[in-house]
């Protein structure tokens, strides 16, 4: 997953560093003493995390506010007639205050928050709103865009330049520039509130993490979990006021780690009770009421910009273009992956019934058995199981000598760890990045292990974005959550993991690679239902051989993974697909149902509709749930992914393609990487994404690689 912090639509996270004092501010009326007040003196103005107090973002926000608005104003106003240079070109060099705090409150807030962060949240998401569209519905400076719009074939601009002057006028009229003056001021109206419901979700969902659990009252109840895991679970529940009982939080998707060991299929089956609740059973953290405002207010916003739904308006500046191309990639997989799933419940009911002696005295399989027996079967077939891999899967050595070790095969790039930089965390690990001539290209910031303060999934951001019109090189960031364990045990990982780890390398790759002028264009810049795919293109070196055989060495004894399991592993990659897309289209469908709806369909039952949507679809096999539920479904509901789910299907079919063609030319090969950069990871947001795709490639990406490879091509 990547999230932007998007300040306006024209500037995303557009930090100026040192190299580029040249570039004057504006005069500022922010404190010396506040951090944000300059560029950090610190690396490629890597942030003072160990300066920066929770005081300094509101007034840092306030004055970098004002110097954008006053910057934009002067552009609107100007005398002279629109050029590129005095107006596109302004625009994108303002706002750098604001892009400062912006990109370091953003992360934080995601990664490191606190009841200050939520209230600032909270206050400042109305504010940010407002005047993101102060600028893109002022008429003025509208104007002057549209008249370099209208003339942009006689302006002698570059591709880059060009491109960039289409997508200001594209996200100006997007955002509502044409509206009459009473029209924006409704749709003004509109973004605060949505920016404040999204806000208001996204807290629910964590606030209820925290504040919810299963919780059981002896140990035994937790048969199946590790000792030191029960510990930790007694430790949680005292923490809570329950001393001498036990608590597991429920975190992020429907599915819970621990569903996979419980062996009490009761406590199991609360678990996933608890889990599939959330937001949902009343109380204060409930979303139901927030989901039915959204939708509303979503549709409403798109009624008045001309589009029959809000994913008719959102879909068309993605690659998709369509919802009813989205509906065709969902649907093509709906009844494959559904048959698979059906198929894969099959032969776990056979090993249930067998355990039971027999069908007569057995269960019938149910969403809370599917992980617990999915890992019987697997042992079974292939004759290991997940806890025998982890011992080869130590978290340093799958960063170093797997991730990194990759990086250097694939794109000549060398690491070194780095121990002068300030961290908000004393387990964040800071890296630099050094291209394949030696020059360095960019600072990795790691920060993996899970915190009651650290929003749930996995994510890359930029704290610094490249830009050569800025002078600025890239400070990027990857975020997981693994569990941390106990003091002096080694951080093992599952396979998941592993190529969890891989897959947001490769957006921090995006990032890193990076090779523009314009911020509005740097590294992750790219359509959404586009952005998913570098990242899991770089998913492919997790298990190639030679990189295998590089990280996954047990941590004890150094030994290298057996050959016999490896190849288990690598043979074991189609298992579980069915559930897999399964339930990973459920959710892609329900981000699609909500937001497909015009304003006079919004239900008023939200877990009404959403069975509905399912069953229409055709994935309502009851063992698979959704991955997310609507009432915890932070993607759509509060990140970026409204409407937007569907992408990481669609990006999957880039995937698909790209891999094979490093195998036709050869695979893991400099030149191989070398071009991939050069063509598609330097490129950010520079041109068209499906045009820089067929320039790769040679053709449109088609489906069959992607079915091939869930397994799902037999019906
Ligand atoms: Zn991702």
């Amino acid at each position: 997953m990547i999230r932007h912090n998007l300040i306006i639509a024209a500037s995303i996270a557009a930090i100026c560093s040192v190299a580029n004092a040249a570039i004057p501010e504006p005069a500022s009326m922010l404190a010396a003493s506040n951090p944000f007040a300059k560029v950090s003196p610190l690396q490629y103005g890597y942030p003072q995390f160990d300066k920066i107090k929770d005081t300094d973002y509101a007034p840092a926000f306030a004055e970098g506010m004002r110097q954008q608005a006053a910057e934009i104003e002067k552009i609107a106003n100007n005398k002279a007639p629109a050029t590129f240079d005095n107006t596109i070109v302004a625009m994108e060099k303002s706002g750098r205050l604001l892009a400062r705090v912006s990109s370091v409150f953003g992360n934080l807030s995601g990664a490191n928050t606190n009841d200050t962060f939520k209230a600032l949240e909270r206050d400042l998401s109305p504010k940010r709103s407002a005047h993101g569209d102060a600028i893109r519905l002022n008429p003025k400076l509208y104007a002057r865009i549209k008249s370099l719009y209208d003339r942009r074939d006689t302006l002698k601009l570059d591709a880059e330049s060009k491109y960039l002057l289409e997508r200001y006028h594209t996200d100006f009229v997007r955002a509502g520039a044409k509206l009459s003056a009473a029209d924006k001021d409704k749709l003004k109206a509109m973004n605060s509130q949505l920016a404040e419901l999204q806000t208001t979700f996204a807290q629910n969902v964590l606030e209820e993490a925290n504040a919810s659990a299963l919780i059981v009252d002896t140990r035994e109840e937790l048969a199946g979990m590790t000792d030191k895991a029960i510990d930790a679970a007694a430790k949680v529940a005292a923490a809570r006021g329950l001393g001498g009982k036990f608590a597991i939080p429920v975190v992020n998707t429907t599915g819970q780690a621990n569903l996979a060991v419980l062996t009490n299929r009761a406590v199991r089956e609360r678990l996933m009770a608890a889990s599939l609740a959330r937001g949902s059973h009343g109380g204060k953290f409930d979303n139901t009421a927030v989901v039915l405002q959204l939708a509303k207010l979503r549709a409403e916003k798109a009624a008045l910009l001309g589009y029959p739904s809000f994913a008719a308006y959102s879909l068309e500046d993605q690659t998709a273009r369509t919802p009813e191309a989205v509906n065709e990639l969902l649907s093509a997989f709906a009844r494959p992956a559904v048959a698979n799933a059906r198929k894969e419940g099959a032969e776990i009911q056979q090993v249930i019934d067998k355990e039971n002696g027999g069908k007569g005295n057995s269960f019938e399989l149910a969403a809370h058995d599917w992980s617990f027996y999915s890992d019987k079967v697997r042992a079974e077939r292939f004759n290991f199981d997940q806890n025998q891999l982890k011992p080869y899967f130590e978290l340093n050595s799958v960063l170093v000598n797997g991730v990194f070790f990759a990086a250097n095969q694939v794109y000549g790039l060398t690491f070194k760890e780095r121990k002068d930089l300030p961290v908000y965390n004393p387990d964040v690990r800071t890296f630099d990045v050094f291209d394949a001539d030696g020059k360095q290209l960019a600072i990795f910031i790691a920060d993996f292990y899970a915190r009651g303060n650290k929003r749930g999934g996995a994510w890359m951001n930029a704290y610094v974005s490249q830009s050569s019109l800025l002078g600025t090189h890239p400070v990027v960031a990857n975020h997981l959550n693994i569990p941390k364990p106990a003091d002096g045990e080694p951080t093992l990982l599952t396979y998941d993991e592993t190529r969890t780890l891989f897959h947001e390398f490769g957006h921090a790759l995006h990032g890193m690679f990076s090779n523009v002028k314009y911020p509005r264009f740097s590294g992750t810049s790219v359509p959404r239902d586009f952005v998913e795919f570098p990242s899991q293109v770089n998913e492919m070196w997790s298990t190639e051989p030679k990189v295998l055989a590089n990280y996954a060495r047990h941590y004890q004894t150094g030994a290298p993974m057996p050959q016999e399991l490896l190849d288990k592993v690598i043979a074991s990659k189609k298992f579980n697909e069915g559930f897999r897309t399964t339930e990973y289209l459920g959710a892609a469908m329900l981000d699609q149902k909500w937001h497909q709806l015009s304003v006079s369909q919004i239900p008023t039952d939200v877990l009404g509709f959403e069975a509905a949507s399912l069953k229409a679809a055709g994935v309502d096999y009851a063992p698979v749930p959704p991955r997310y539920r609507t009432t915890y479904f932070s993607h759509v509901f509060s990140g970026g992914y409204s409407a937007g789910y569907y992408g990481y299907l669609w990006a999957e079919r880039l995937d698909a393609e790209t891999v094979l063609w490093f195998n036709e030319n050869g695979g893991m090969l400099r030149k191989n990487g070398d071009y991939f950069r050069k063509m598609l990871l330097s490129k950010g947001g520079t041109m068209d994404a499906m045009q820089m795709f067929r320039e790769f490639r040679g053709h449109d990406p088609k489906v069959e690689p992607l079915l091939e490879r869930r397994g799902l091509t037999e019906k």
